[in-house]
């Protein structure tokens, strides 16, 4: 039985001069109307323990458009703004529901820019994309063939710090589901290697990556040596950030290829939940990336389990994934991380990462039996040595002073 999605389908363009001073000046209001009614939002809480909602920050974007010094927000289409105060409401809803950190002002410098149009802000006709106050259609490469008929619900257009247009097309997609199957798998996310399954396949970084971060460190290097404010360091700036883009683009390219193949292998997928640690500041290059990307596939995983009907497990972090002895269960007391082998007491030799790799499935396999779907294909011999239960997430972590 087929099924229809919600997908996005990404693909570069080329505005003119016009759409592009359009589009960043779009960009500019999107981000002031996201931060004030962050900040709005946040002296409510902090002052009043009030929680703003959208309607009340919908209605303070009329005044500032009304307002002297703002009334620049009302010569924009008016749709990514509301779009902007949908998104931090939602940032909101995740931030007091635990799931997301308190959210953050949007920088000039650090954020993607951009904006989010919905059906009355876009025309679409005969494959051409035209946006809200714009004459001529959208300059898109067409990269891969939209699906047959499709007529996107919401358009997305960013820039990235290396000056590249894309515009995201959401549309309805016809699924067809994999075949069924079995297998269950479990990944341990890693540094040298990118993912350990819990078959022992190591999944290596995409090639090419090692060059690159040498090309990037190159790059930083070269930036480092400029002077603040200059032109040359803004070059500089513009050579760091397309490098970066070819790393990111790569990846997602690889895991895109890793994701689809693990949801149509198996049944059930099991990850341990890594959210905490990334809210880690981490200045190593190796470790920012590859926790990037894991929080990258999750998602991808995330969505790819909905729409093939597969089942996505997330086991605790607190979880000794590492330490576990997967034969006997003991736990070893201490296992330093450059330690990749060891020997349990009971005679068992492990990989650090397989090892880790397996304990994480036998975990969600059992957690995933005493939960709310039941699963009768599952071997259910490997219970009772999980430590499921959830710790709360600290939810006041970066909140900004005011
Ligand atoms: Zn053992």
């Amino acid at each position: 039985m087929t099924q229809q999605v919600k997908r996005a389908f990404k693909y570069r363009f080329y505005p003119t001069d016009e759409q592009a001073a359009e589009l960043s000046r779009t960009f500019g209001c999107v981000r002031l109307v996201y931060n004030k009614a962050l900040q709005e939002r946040t002296r409510a809480w902090y002052g009043e323990q009030r929680r703003l909602s959208y309607v009340e920050s919908s209605a303070a974007l009329t005044q500032w458009k009304k307002s002297e010094e703002l009334a620049f927000l009302a010569e924009v289409s008016s749709v990514p703004l509301q779009q902007a105060l949908r998104h931090l409401q939602t940032a909101f809803a995740n931030f007091f529901a635990r799931r997301a950190k308190y959210p953050r002002f949007k920088s000039r410098k650090k954020s993607r820019a951009s904006a989010e149009y919905t059906r009355s802000a876009f025309k679409w006709c005969d494959g051409k994309l035209t946006l809200a106050k714009m004459a001529e259609p959208l300059d898109i490469r067409w990269s891969r063939p939209l699906p047959e008929g499709a007529v996107p619900s919401t358009v997305t257009v960013s820039r990235d710090a290396a000056g590249r247009w894309f515009v995201s097309l959401l549309c309805e997609d016809t699924i067809t589901p994999a075949p069924a199957t079995n297998a269950a798998v479990g990944l341990d996310a890693g540094i040298t290697s990118l993912v350990t399954l819990s078959t022992g396949e190591k999944v290596a970084n995409p090639r090419h990556e090692r060059r690159d971060r040498a090309r990037l460190a190159r790059a930083q290097r070269e930036l480092s040596r400029k002077a603040k404010g200059s032109n040359n360091r803004a070059k500089a700036q513009v050579k760091v950030a397309r490098v970066h883009a070819r790393i990111a683009d790569r990846r997602r390219d690889f895991l895109h290829k890793l994701s689809t193949r693990l949801v149509r292998e198996n049944q059930t997928v099991v990850i341990e939940d890594l959210t905490v640690r990334n809210l880690l500041k981490n200045h190593k290059l190796a470790r920012a990336i590859s926790d990037a990307s894991w929080t990258e596939l999750r998602l991808m995983l995330e969505y790819k389990c909905a729409w093939y009907g597969r089942e996505l497990v997330v086991i605790d972090r607190f979880f000794p994934s590492s330490k576990l002895c997967g034969a006997c269960g003991m736990v070893a007391a201490k296992l330093p991380l450059n330690v990749r082998q060891w020997t349990c007491d009971c005679g068992a030799v492990h990989d650090r990462d397989v090892n880790a790799a397996r304990n994480i499935l036998a975990a969600g396999l059992a957690a995933s039996a005493c939960g709310d779907g039941v699963r009768p294909q599952r071997e259910s011999s490997r219970t009772g040595r999980s430590s499921m239960k959830q710790e709360p997430q600290r939810a006041t972590a970066g909140i900004p002073r005011l």
